[in-house]
């Protein structure tokens, strides 16, 4: 039963202008697609929602729960399927060393509501999984778990567990979807760990008897594959045997498991390959990352990849009192769309009210590091006059967390001048020893140095909070991926929207928008990047002590970027693909 336009609330009486009038009835009448029963359904093997107790690893869960929010805004019809990980890691710093603490979480604590149980065949057993629910307006998170589920990402990729965790996901979820008597109007695959969402339905259509063709016709037409890894190379693959133990039992078509079998190489199958088989709907990233993802298809044909460049939700991310003044300006409507005149709009921004803001900022970001003591053990609160740096992003090589690191006299050349702090957080990898010995070497430089030891902080444990508290608290946030290694990035974003200029190379979501629209740092070589840097730090200082050249940077930069980073402007891009006129 669909009841029209019932989903997408935008208040009509509200709207002035014409097109916003035409685009929000032409957004009503998605809902011909997706219903109550027919929700769109985003797959994830990993979200990031602490306040629903998932803590995941990084921005491909952070992406995850803010799409979910962001649905919920819209009015969207939304069910997101995932796993619940009984167990987490929390990383402290022991000496100069990070250690992971494994802690247990309970879904009963989180207002997940057990559903019943399914089961999936694995390696000659029946698994028994819980089915959990967390119901909101318009969406749901529907959760797959078991006492002994795991972490995230624990166990090597390409390993036992993990295809058990993304098989219990795919077929366990798949099923749990039937049970609460929910039909997919579409399947996003957030990358290629959810694959077996995708096979189930194919599986399920073939045997209640459609043509197998014309299920992987329906199946395909239906299945979003959105990606996010660069290099088909750098991902998980497994053995047939694998697949023997673990996949095939769940299978129940003939059809099916011969159109598995031939997707597999010299006994062994990538995920992605299988995946682009059974999804016609490709979107990559951001616009640099759709064009330079390197993906074949079995007949060797280069995929192509729509662009849909990630945003976040503004109501979560943004100061409350920084939306507020966004509305006051009149740049964006109450689904935090950017309107249409949002740039002309945007000139009666002051650096007034700029400063006025970040002061509240401040606040909130010292009451966040109140119990977060840096690598001294030291509780930092900031003044409204202290310049902040930060540097917030997981600890991965090709972001390079080092860099600033490269040049210690010119650094605190830099901070001196200002009597600026650098602050420094990042997760690094469970098992990763190259990063965590990195870390260590920028802790032990930095201790060695008697004005940096005061100015430099690492906090750790980076989660959602720290994240927050940094984007509304810091004056300029530093991004410095290797050219042509972020998919998207969306830390960066964060900062933008909360009025702090941005210092990055020009890479993932960033390159959306012109080299002209930041503090862009770029060079032929690292040294010439790392000269650029510094230089970069130094014309920051100075913006934000000249009202004149603060506002325009800022504008500058809020025009580039307003539309990109907003997570509706998103959501109504996958609406459009999902759903053409
Ligand atoms: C925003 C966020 C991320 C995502 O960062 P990227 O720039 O996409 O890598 C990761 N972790 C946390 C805790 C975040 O808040």
């Amino acid at each position: 039963m669909e009841k029209e336009g019932q989903y997408f609330y935008h208040p009509l009486e509200n709207i002035e202008d014409i097109d916003l009038f035409y685009d929000a009835v032409e957004r009503q009448h998605l809902t011909r697609a997706v219903s109550p029963e027919r929700p769109y359904t985003y797959w994830t093997i990993e979200l990031y929602d602490q306040k629903n107790g998932i803590r995941g690893g990084g921005g491909l869960g952070i992406l995850a729960a803010d799409t979910r929010r962001i649905a919920e805004q819209m009015g969207v019809p939304f069910a997101l399927i995932t796993p619940f990980y009984p167990s987490e890691t929390k990383q402290k710093l022991v000496g100069e060393k990070v250690e992971n603490e494994h802690l247990p979480v309970k879904y009963t604590d989180f207002g997940f509501r057990f559903i019943d149980n399914v089961f999936v065949k694995c390696c000659g057993n029946l698994c028994q999984l819980d089915v959990i629910e967390k119901k909101f307006k318009n969406t749901r998170i529907i959760a797959i778990t078991e006492p002994n589920f795991g972490e995230l990402y624990s166990g090597l990729s390409g390993s036992d567990h993990r295809l058990y965790q993304e098989v219990a996901l795919g077929f366990g979820g798949y099923a749990a979807l039937k049970l609460i008597g929910l039909k997919p109007a579409i399947i996003q695959l957030n990358e290629v760990a959810t694959f077996f969402a995708a096979l189930a339905r194919l599986d399920e259509l073939t045997s209640n008897g459609m043509d197998f063709y014309e299920a992987m016709v329906y199946t395909r037409k239906h299945t979003l594959y959105t990606n996010h890894t660069l290099v088909q190379a750098a991902e998980a693959e497994f053995s047939k045997e694998q697949f023997e133990r673990f996949v095939v039992p769940n299978l129940k078509s003939l059809a099916v498991k011969k159109w598995l079998h031939d997707k597999f190489e010299n006994g062994r199958l990538k995920l992605s390959s299988a995946t682009i088989e059974i999804a016609e709907l490709r979107s990559g990233v951001s616009k640099l990352h759709a064009k330079v993802a390197n993906y074949h298809d079995l007949a060797g044909n280069k995929v192509k990849f729509r662009a849909i460049t990630n945003g976040i939700d503004l109501t979560t991310w943004a100061l409350p009192d920084i939306l507020e003044y966004y509305r006051e300006l009149n740049l964006i409507d109450e689904l935090n769309l950017p309107v249409a005149n949002y740039a002309e709009n945007l000139e009666k921004l002051t650096t007034e009210r700029v400063r006025e803001l970040k002061k509240i900022g401040r606040t909130k970001l010292n009451q966040i590091l109140k119990n977060r003591p840096d690598q001294n053990g030291k509780i930092l609160q900031f003044a409204d006059d202290d310049f902040i740096f930060d540097f917030k992003r997981r600890f991965v090589d090709y972001k390079r967390p080092d860099l600033p690191f490269k040049n210690l006299q010119q650094l605190r050349k830099i901070l001196e001048k200002r009597n600026a702090h650098y602050i420094l957080t990042g997760r690094v990898h469970t098992g990763d020893e190259k990063m965590s010995e990195k870390l260590r070497q920028i802790l032990e430089t930095v201790a060695g140095d008697e004005y940096l030891r005061e100015h430099v902080h690492y906090i750790a444990n980076y989660d959602e909070l720290l994240a927050y508290g940094l984007s509304v608290g810091a004056n300029v946030a530093i991004n410095l991926p290797t050219v042509g290694l972020e998919a998207c990035g969306t830390s960066w974003m964060k900062d933008v929207a909360n009025l702090n200029l941005l210092i990055s190379t020009h890479d993932g979501g960033v390159a959306d928008a012109s080299i002209n629209s930041y503090l862009n740092v770029s060079g032929t070589d690292e040294a010439e990047e790392l000269d650029m840097l510094y230089r970069r730090m130094e014309e920051a200082i100075l913006a934000w002590e000249n009202d004149f050249d603060l506002e325009y940077l800022l504008k500058k930069q809020l025009t580039a970027y307003l539309p990109i980073i907003s997570g509706a402007r998103m959501l109504n891009d996958y609406l459009d693909y999902l759903f053409p006129k």
